[in-house]
């Protein structure tokens, strides 16, 4: 049996073994690859990394804290990986370890399934964390206009739209004036924040930005779990478009799938069925 797997910390929360096995389920190679879930400590990612060659890993995802970690590590990038500076997925063969991330092409393809295409239009995007990195630049490169990168630290604003050559992406701030002087020149607001995801304790303490939104914006909330934040409630409670982060989970998983066998996959089919065994 081939082994692929998860690793991160913690760990017993991801739905990546759930997908991956429905997807080998699917594709009839259930009885050659097995996917499951480890938890490896964060300063653990190399000692995991020799391990796993040794074992005989044939790939594996990674989630926090190890996304960056593995960059150095890797025997060669593909081009997401070194643009994001993070590793989500690897691929191991022929003694090589092959780095590459599949979170923003993730993102861009479940905005495009839910309707949200962002070619021609302005984004408010709120966050600068792991998530906001891979999204702004592809918000980017798939034709936004421009993308505000609202985010409570504005350095870190700052630092992910300095690394944006074509000079689409402009810093802000994340405070209630700031967002309500810029949502009425945006139509798609994408939250790359924690902010309204079950657990943190954290929330919006002012959702008026939303109703600050141009009728017929779109609004896409990387979270999946509430399936319906607080955020996605205004939107909806206005007839918004809105779709929460679990095709982005999905489309992520199926990627990664991709790279590890090599081969293409009818995407959108992967995709349903992953949709309908979630829910
Ligand atoms: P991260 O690197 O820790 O970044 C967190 C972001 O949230 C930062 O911009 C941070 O601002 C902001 N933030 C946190 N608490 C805040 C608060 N109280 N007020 C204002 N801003 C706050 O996390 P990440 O990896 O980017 O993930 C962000 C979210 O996206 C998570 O909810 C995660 O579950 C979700 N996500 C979903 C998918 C998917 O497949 N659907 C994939 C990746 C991530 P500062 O910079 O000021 O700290």
């Amino acid at each position: 049996m081939r082994q692929l797997c998860v690793i991160g910390d913690p760990i017993a929360h991801s739905r990546s073994p759930f997908l991956h096995n429905t997807m080998l389920r699917a594709l009839g190679l259930d009885g050659e690859y097995a996917y499951t879930a480890r938890r490896v400590p964060g300063g653990d990612t190399a000692a995991f990394l020799a391990a796993a060659r040794a074992e005989g890993v044939v790939g594996f995802n990674a989630t926090m804290p190890h996304k960056e970690h593995l960059v150095p590590l890797m025997d060669t990038l593909t081009d997401e990986a070194r643009g994001y500076g993070a590793v989500n997925t690897v691929r191991l063969r022929n003694g090589r370890a092959e780095g590459h991330n599949t979170d923003g092409e993730g993102f861009l393809r479940a905005l495009r399934e839910a309707g949200l295409d962002p070619a021609g239009r302005t984004v408010l995007l709120l966050g600068a964390g792991g998530a906001a990195r891979a999204a702004a630049p592809k918000l980017a490169r798939a034709g936004a206009e421009r993308v505000y990168v609202c985010n409570r630290t504005p350095e870190r604003a700052a630092q992910l739209c300095a690394g944006d050559p074509a000079g689409r992406l402009a810093p802000a701030g994340m405070d209630g004036e700031t967002l309500a002087r810029l949502a009425p020149r945006c139509t798609l607001l994408v939250n790359c924040t924690s902010l309204g995801m079950e657990g943190t304790g954290g929330q919006f303490d002012d959702l008026s930005f939303v109703d600050a939104l141009p009728g017929g914006a779109g609004v896409f909330d990387l979270i999946y779990s509430p399936a319906e934040t607080g955020l996605l409630r205004r939107a909806r409670g206005r007839g918004l478009p809105a779709a929460n982060g679990l095709g982005m989970l999905i489309w992520q998983a199926v990627l990664a799938l991709e790279f590890f066998l090599d081969r293409p996959l009818d995407g959108p089919a992967m995709a349903r069925l992953l949709r309908e065994a979630m829910t």
